[in-house]
């Protein structure tokens, strides 16, 4: 078959690349529809020109269904086209497309197919010369049928676009779409209806193609359809996050993006009025505050959070638009729903309060421990009955004075007493007394001590005493001194009253010749010759004091 023969397949392939570029070249929506509209405005005069190239009647009827079939795309093309001419492009769903289309490509298929001749049949063998039939007419009716529906989108943009500039636009479009079907008309008229009566004027739909074709030009790029930079920041802005309503001095709605959708339900040229957007809302104190700069103060750029009644949070913030006098031609309010952010920033806090309170209760728990440490540390160093020291700590301390004051020759002294005749006083009067005279003995010789002198319980009614820089003669005045004040000090039991008495041994180190090796062997020495003193004081009838004997 002839249409296989390469030159055609050639322009075919050529046709296909044309449709990817467009398809996939950064350029916009926009301009695919026009290129894709002008391209559909080719092939009339194309299809045209190649009926009469040829005699061979196949050929020439399918040269004639392509240029029809052109036509029938135009209405279509009109119908996109002026929808992206006048904004309303996001009207075009693909649903709807397809939809729009339906008309279009059942006149295609009807010119394709051409049943019984019922579209267009030869004049004596050749489609140079053409008859119509019904589906001839039928396309023409639903191409003015477009042509009626795009006509309305032209006039209610005209009857609502305030802008000049698109108004000229649109004025020039449609002027291009009357000589066209103006044209489109004639031709029927002229080379159709009175083709019998009248001579073939040639070319008229072509013509009239070509002077359509300068006006949607002169519309496209004298009046700036394709300012990418505009298309660009209105798409910017169209999908933003951020509501964003342009408002004049009176209120009056001049723009306002799919953002602001959710918060704004009033359309462009109706009047926006921040009271009633913040009226559920009133009493918030902020909200108040935020509204009475609004009314007072249109220049000044303002922002407040608030939080709507449905739960949502929004931030509002309005910007002044002013001219060169800084006086305010309208404002921009900008809301942003910033219902998250502030759910975060609440579970922040939340969590930093029961933070901080958590904080509070370990510090005093810190506290606490602190003072049971200490509690504890001086219970382990300390005798519960006496509140004086105890035997280990006692012990510890000494290991470390001792083996400084043999190093520095410091003198000191050790005192070992015993309660005399305890036994009998634990018999005769009870334990009880026997505690309290242990404590009383404590207390009375603690009051003869100095505060360097450290006094431990020894065990059961055993005390040590331990006397840094004391010689031997210092020490005897001191436990005189003791031996004294224990004396006087005599413990009720009842109606009675005890007299107490001690018994002690003295160690003093004034000496220092000795070798010390071993601290712990040494004090053992010490504390067995005080022992042996205190022995000593007991078999000589008690209540006296006896000095080691120097070792
Ligand atoms: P001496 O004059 O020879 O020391 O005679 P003593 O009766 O005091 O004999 P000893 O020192 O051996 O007796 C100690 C007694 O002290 C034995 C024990 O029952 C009693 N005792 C030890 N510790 C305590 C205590 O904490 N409270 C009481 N009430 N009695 C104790
Ligand atoms: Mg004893
Ligand atoms: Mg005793």
């Amino acid at each position: 078959m002839g249409l296989f023969r390469p030159d055609f397949l050639l322009f075919a392939c050529l046709f296909v690349l044309f449709g990817i570029v467009i398809a996939i070249n950064r350029i916009t929506l926009t301009h695919k529809v026009y290129l894709a509209f002008h391209f559909v405005m080719m092939l009339w005069p194309l299809g045209q020109f190649a009926v009469s190239t040829t005699d061979l009647p196949q050929y020439q009827a399918l040269f004639s269904q392509m240029s029809f079939a052109a036509v029938g795309l135009l209405g279509p093309g009109w119908l996109f086209f002026v929808l992206f001419l006048t904004q309303r492009s996001s009207l075009l769903t693909p649903a709807r497309a397809a939809l729009s289309m339906i008309p279009s490509v059942l006149c295609i298929a009807a010119i394709v197919w051409n049943p019984q001749h019922w579209f267009f049949r030869p004049i004596d063998g050749q489609y140079a010369e053409r008859g119509y039939g019904p589906l001839f007419w039928l396309l023409a009716l639903i191409q003015l049928g477009y042509f009626f529906a795009t006509l309305i989108f032209m006039f209610q943009t005209l009857k609502n676009d305030s802008s000049v500039n698109k108004r000229k636009q649109i004025a020039a479009a449609l002027i291009g779409m009357f000589v066209l079907t103006g044209f489109a008309v004639l031709d029927i008229l002229v080379n159709v209806l009175l083709r019998d009566s009248l001579p073939v004027i040639p070319g008229l739909m072509s013509l009239g193609l070509l002077l359509a074709d300068c006006c949607f030009i002169l519309a496209v790029y004298r009046y700036g359809m394709f300012d990418i930079l505009t298309m660009a920041q209105q798409d910017i802005v169209n999908h933003m996050a951020i509501g964003i309503v342009v408002i004049d001095e009176e209120g009056k709605v001049l723009e306002s993006n799919r953002g602001a959708r959710p918060f704004v339900s009033t359309a462009k040229g109706g009047i926006f009025s921040m009271e009633a957007f913040l009226a559920p809302v009133e009493a918030q104190e902020e909200v108040r505050e935020f509204l009475y700069r609004y009314r007072h103060h249109p220049e000044e750029r303002m922002r407040t959070d608030v939080s709507l009644a449905d739960e949502r949070y929004v931030s509002v913030e309005i910007s002044p638009v002013l001219d060169e006098t800084k006086s305010a031609l309208g404002r921009v309010i900008m809301l942003h729903d910033v219902s998250e952010q502030r759910k975060l920033v609440d579970e922040m806090n939340r969590k930093n309060e029961a933070l901080h309170e958590r904080n509070l209760e370990l510090i005093t728990i810190q506290e606490e421990l602190f003072r049971v440490n200490q509690k504890l540390e001086q219970m382990a160093i300390t005798d519960s009955l006496t509140g004086c020291y105890n035997r280990r700590f006692l012990m510890q301390q000494l290991e470390h004075e001792v083996l400084l004051n043999l190093r520095y020759r410091i003198p000191f002294s050790i005192f070992l007493f015993d309660i005399d005749h305890f036994k009998q006083i634990n018999d005769i009067h009870g334990h009880l007394v026997g505690d309290e005279v242990i404590r009383r003995t404590a207390d009375a010789v603690r009051t003869s001590l100095r505060r360097t002198d450290i006094l431990a319980r020894y065990g059961g009614e055993e005390f040590t005493v331990y006397l840094p820089h004391t010689n031997q003669e210092q020490a005897g005045m001191l436990a005189e001194r003791i031996m004294q004040s224990v004396m006087e000090n005599r413990v009720e039991a009842g109606r009675e009253k005890v007299g107490i008495t001690i018994s002690m041994g003295i160690v003093s180190v004034d000496t220092f010749d000795q070798q010390v090796v071993e601290v712990k062997e040494y004090l053992r020495s010490l504390f067995s010759r005080a022992d042996s003193a205190l022995y000593k004081a007991k078999n000589e009838g008690r209540n006296r004091v006896i000095v080691a004997q120097t070792s």
